[in-house]
């Protein structure tokens, strides 16, 4: 076995790798681009080296450097991962010519599959069943178009050099093949150099169905059950389970032979994935060989309880597979969801921002979580936006389900928009919880996947307001001093009343929301809906009952923004900070901190009476020392903070209570 290998990755799979290397004591040589400096692969490896910039080209595919520090640390082989050079037959030859060992398949075997159509020919001697269609060198349009007519509509035209769902159009009819056959021509020789296409029978409800294969040096050959993917956006998985459900035992039993003469074809050597379209009357048809560790492989793994990034290690060294055929059992059901970084109601784009706040569900014998960050970095333009894999395990898929929905409610980030609501959705759907699945899902079931769940937005909004409620009191007390009045969680004030009037915005509508405080409670009014309220705070845990329905909500506040986490469904709003209407104007100045940063003085205690303009609490940010001072003439009632307290951006400080109001306040005594 190895002692030392070089992992020419990033993010999860690069620390899903390390796990298991240093599970066998081997060391790990991690590669770094600039913008991957402080990323957790980095930390979790014993040796890690600059690549350079951050774009992929100027670090994660620059195969002679990473060549140079695999024989400079003394690294025996190098594990690819996925992506980046994971399926480049130059660098694995490379490799081999430096004597390091390339965990992955030979060169040959890469090259066999990086075509398409070549994949295809090979597949046909082999017996492998294929789509009708044509995967020829002659690519005159005539002849394609002939051949197309020939399959009968629809069709697809697929670049033979593609990938990712890249350079692929469905014809529907004759009309309009030449525009179809045009865009999937450009996008080929623009996004992989060439414009070769093959065309296809197009299937109108297929499911993606692949089977997880393995071989070693010395020719043995397994399969190791299959995986469902048929859940796609843009041609692309959201969605993976093994064993992939509803096919009958003897089509399971032929795809797997199917795979392994696959695999046999082209001598292939480590982990590798055959990939089949699955047609409902039960055919089912070769479509590709991915010759690298798929990003779906823990489902497998989860229910044949064997660690594949191990048996990838084991096999590159030398050693035989770990198990027979027979000897792999499967056990229970396995979910996996990818967390995007991406914003599934505008057509899935990517997302890039910082992970200000991230919880993850706790990891167990049923939940797993493969990620490669933590809370405070960044997701950059310059890679995948995949945040995480959850990945969840049980008896039955029934179970699983009720698993995934669990962990997606434990699941909670800030800052950049994700596709978490999303899976909820997913999980929770009728359609798929019955897997009446097929590759147009997501279009198919558009109504229950998009948009915001139906989620009482008053309830949320009461939340909130009883949140900041709390927080403001929790702020107010001071731990200096528990004798202080200041201190009291009670509804003692000096010279002011006990309401906390609130404007919070959420997307179009704006809510004035009004906290009364109760000897026992807060009564919450908005919009005419009155909630009797009892409210505890702990760390950023709101448990809270309204009218008697008791809720558990996570809250994270950034500046004037709130998020709530409750039961699976994150619920963003806006605090919008007017609360002294007419005193305010723009050269008087706000009792809001104007940054993040921290109190450091404060100049006037509750009770004092100060003019406009006077100095009431220092803060520091940057360096710098900022007093805010009265925007107008009043009182100050309540301090929200302690000197040596951090305030986020936008923080109210303190309450002021203008001169009119004392007046009246003071009546009332
Ligand atoms: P890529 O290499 O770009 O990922 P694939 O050939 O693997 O492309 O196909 C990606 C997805 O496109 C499949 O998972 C399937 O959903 C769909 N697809 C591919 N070929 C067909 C076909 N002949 N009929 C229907 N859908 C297809």
């Amino acid at each position: 076995m190895f002692n030392k290998i070089l992992i020419a990755n990033r993010g999860e799979i690069a620390c899903r790798i390390i796990d298991t290397a240093h599970r066998m004591g081997i060391q790990c040589v991690a590669v770094y681009s600039e913008a991957d400096r402080n990323a957790r692969h980095v930390a979790l490896a014993d040796e890690a080296f600059l690549l350079g910039p951050a774009p992929s080209k100027d670090s994660y595919l620059k195969s002679d450097l990473i060549l140079q520090i695999a024989k400079q640390s003394g690294a025996q082989a190098i594990h690819p991962g996925y992506g980046f050079l994971s399926e480049n037959a130059d660098f694995a030859r490379a490799c081999e010519s430096n004597n390091i060992e390339f965990i992955g398949p030979p060169a040959s075997a890469i090259d066999s599959m990086g075509s398409k159509s070549a994949a295809k020919s090979i597949m046909e001697s082999a017996n492998v069943p294929l789509v009708p269609g044509y995967h020829g060198d002659d690519q005159s349009r005539e002849l394609i178009k002939n051949e197309a007519n020939r399959c009968g509509y629809p069709v697809l035209l697929k670049a033979v050099a593609g990938g990712g769902g890249k350079g692929m159009r469905v014809v529907w009819q004759e009309s309009e093949f030449d525009e179809a056959f045009n865009a999937a021509r450009r996008e080929g020789e623009s996004s992989f150099g060439n414009g070769d296409l093959l065309v296809e029978k197009y299937l109108t409800k297929p499911r993606h169905v692949e089977l997880q294969v393995f071989a070693d040096k010395s020719g043995h050959a397994v399969y190791l059950a299959d995986r469902d993917c048929s859940v796609q956006r843009r041609h692309q998985k959201v969605i993976e389970e093994a064993p992939a459900p509803d096919i009958p035992e003897d089509i399971r039993c032929a795809m797997g032979q199917a795979a392994i003469q696959a695999a046999r074809a082209i001598n292939y050597v480590g982990a590798g994935t055959v990939e089949f379209l699955y047609d409902e009357d039960g055919s089912f048809y070769f479509m590709e060989m991915n010759t690298r560790l798929q990003v779906e492989h823990p489902v497998s793994e989860l229910i044949t309880r064997q660690d594949l990034v191990e048996w990838q290690l084991r096999v590159a060294a030398g050693e035989d597979l770990p198990l027979a055929q027979e000897q792999i059992q499967v056990e229970g059901h396995a979910i996996e969801v990818r967390v995007y970084a991406e914003d599934p109601d505008n057509d899935f784009l990517p997302a890039t921002g910082t992970l200000k706040y991230l919880r993850t569900p706790t990891e167990n014998r049923h939940v797993r979580v493969d990620t490669g960050v933590i809370e405070g970095d960044e997701v950059s333009i310059y890679y995948d936006p995949m945040i995480a894999k959850l990945i969840v395990w049980d008896e039955s898929r029934d179970q699983a389900l009720s698993r995934m929905s669990s962990a997606l409610k434990d699941y909670q980030i800030c800052g950049l928009t994700t596709n978490l609501n999303f899976l909820s959705n997913l999980v929770q759907a009728p359609a798929f919880k019955a897997f009446d699945v097929d590759t147009g899902f997501i279009e198919k079931n558009q109504n229950v996947l998009f948009g915001e769940a139906d989620h009482n937005q008053h309830q949320s909004i009461a939340l909130a307001a009883c949140y900041l409620t709390l927080d403001k009191k929790r702020r107010s007390s001071n731990p200096q001093d528990p004798t202080s009045p200041f201190n009291q969680l009670n509804n003692w004030r000096l010279n002011s009343s006990c309401a906390h009037p609130y404007e919070l915005v959420h997307g179009d509508n704006s809510y004035q929301v009004n906290v009364l405080e109760l000897a026992n409670g807060f009564e919450i009014t908005l919009n005419n809906t009155t909630y009797e309220v009892k409210g505890k705070l702990e760390a950023e845990q709101l448990t809270a009952t309204l009218n008697g329905h008791q809720f558990s909500v996570s809250v994270f506040q950034d500046g004037q923004e709130l998020t709530l986490f409750q039961d699976g469904h994150t619920f963003t709003c806006q605090r919008h900070v007017e609360m002294f209407g007419e005193h305010e104007d723009d050269t008087a100045g706000s009792l809001c901190a104007p940054m993040n940063g921290t109190v450091v003085a404060i100049l006037k205690e509750p009770g004092s009476k100060v003019e406009a303009g006077e100095g009431l609490i220092v803060i520091e940010a940057m360096k710098m020392e900022q007093t805010i001072a009265a925007p107008y003439e009043g009182t100050v009632t309540e301090l929200f903070y302690q000197p040596g307290d951090l305030v986020n951006e936008g923080s109210e400080l303190l309450a002021l209570t203008p001169v009119s109001e004392n007046n009246s306040a003071d009546g009332d005594a």
